[in-house]
Order: C-alpha cells, then structure tokens, then sequence
C-alpha cells in the first residue's frame, strides 16, 4: 500500500508551511481516512472513512456546517454523520476492492463515538487511529503486527490530555506521545505521527527529533508525518 498524508495540524491556531493540513491520509489513491479538508476530495476517494465527527477530522461538521460533501463516494463513519444515503455506520469488518477495514472502538471524546482503522491488503496492513486516549486491550489483538501504526502527536507530555467525566467516569481527550509509545511498541516496529498540537510547531526541527528520541527508546522507528508526506508499505516492510 502507498500512503499519502495530507494534513498533520491538530485542532490548533498554529500553523506552518507542511504542517497546515487538518487530518487525512489517502491509500493507494482511492481510500481516503479522515476528511480535515474539503480540498482532499479533490483526489477523488471512492471509499472515505472517518474515524470520528469532529471538525478536523470530518471538515464538515464545522460550524454545524450544512454542506454535504461534494462526493457520492460511500463515507463510513462510527455514527452517522448526515440523513444522506451515502452516508454509513461503520461497526463491523468490511471488505472492499481487496481490502479488508477493521473498526477498533477508541477512548477520546464524550460528545462524539470514535473508531480507529486497522487496513489489511494482502501481506501489509496498518493501523490509523484518529484521536487517541485509550483503546481497550480486547481489541489489541486486531493490530498485533501491524506493518505501521499511525497516531497522534497533540501533546508530548506523559499523560498528554486526559479528563473524565464525574457521572460517568469516561476518559476523554488525547493521551501524551510517550504513552501512545508504550501502548504500540510490542505490536508494530513502525510510528507515524502526525496531528501535532502546539509543541510542534515552537521549533519543528527539535520536535522530530524529540519524536523520534522518544519512538527509539522504546525501539520503534518513528516516522514524522508531513502535509503531502508519501510512504510505502513494502519500503517499510522490507526494513
Ligand atoms: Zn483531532
Ligand atoms: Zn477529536
């Protein structure tokens, strides 16, 4: 699988050349992950999924936008995004044109459902989770030897960003890089992060290496995501 990644900015007021994209990464030039920007349906994606309904996720969703995307392409979501019969809940494993898509329920905001991707065609596969605080342990197995995982990078910190809600004890928010780390390192040998939050942006130079110091110590091999960033999977694999 070649994966392009379109947009590496969080939800944030910064930005920078390469780095001013909200999310979305486009495989082999038809699956389209994440809709942080109306302009990523210019690839023309036959099949989108989004991996929750916020706005850099889904541009859509902005300013209780009323604008259907100008696609017919089919977009699968964790919970409806619009009445429009293109639009789907996606909850169990699809097959589609030779790949198979695994929804993997995630733990990062109270408002909206969210669902990381596990992408499998033939010996490669990857898993992109969208935001991130937790993603239960019974649902490890679905990523265990992923060629790549691709995450977040909101916060740098250890513990990153995390509340919970007092009636239901629900976590919530983006959980730090150093923790995400800890969570993929004995399921994959590959990280990409993008989705930076405001730390990245101060000296981006010394972030990728803070990124990639902090993915090594674990013994994973980070990879820096940028606007327009372009990796293949059978590069990495061969690794
Ligand atoms: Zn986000
Ligand atoms: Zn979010």
């Amino acid at each position: 699988m070649k994966i392009k990644i379109l947009g590496t900015r969080g939800e944030i007021e910064d930005s920078l050349p390469y780095y001013s994209k909200h999310s979305g990464i486009l495989i082999d030039g038809k699956l389209l992950i994440d809709l942080g920007e109306r302009a990523f349906l210019n690839y023309k994606p036959e099949c989108i999924l989004l991996t929750h309904l916020h706005p850099d996720h889904a541009y859509f969703m902005r300013w209780h936008h009323e604008e259907n995307p100008p696609t017919s392409s089919p977009i699968y979501a964790p919970e409806r995004a619009r009445k429009e019969s293109h639009f789907h809940i996606l909850s169990k494993p699809l097959k589609w044109k030779g790949y198979s898509i695994i929804p993997i329920p995630t733990h990062h905001s109270k408002k909206v459902k969210s669902q990381a991707y596990v992408i499998k065609k033939g010996k490669e596969s990857l898993l992109y989770t969208g935001d991130l605080v937790w993603i239960n342990k019974e649902y490890h197995p679905l990523f265990d030897g992923v060629d790549l995982v691709i995450t977040e990078a909101s916060f740098v910190r250890k513990g990153g960003m995390i509340r919970r809600d007092k009636d239901t004890h629900q976590i919530f928010g983006h959980n730090g890089v150093p923790n995400l780390i800890d969570l993929f390192k004995n399921h994959t040998k590959n990280i990409l992060f993008m989705h930076f939050g405001s730390w990245f942006y101060k000296d981006t130079a010394a972030s990728k290496k803070k990124l990639k110091c902090l993915a090594k110590e674990k013994g994973l091999h980070a990879i820096v995501g940028r606007d327009g960033l372009e990796v293949d999977l059978s590069q990495l694999c061969a690794r």
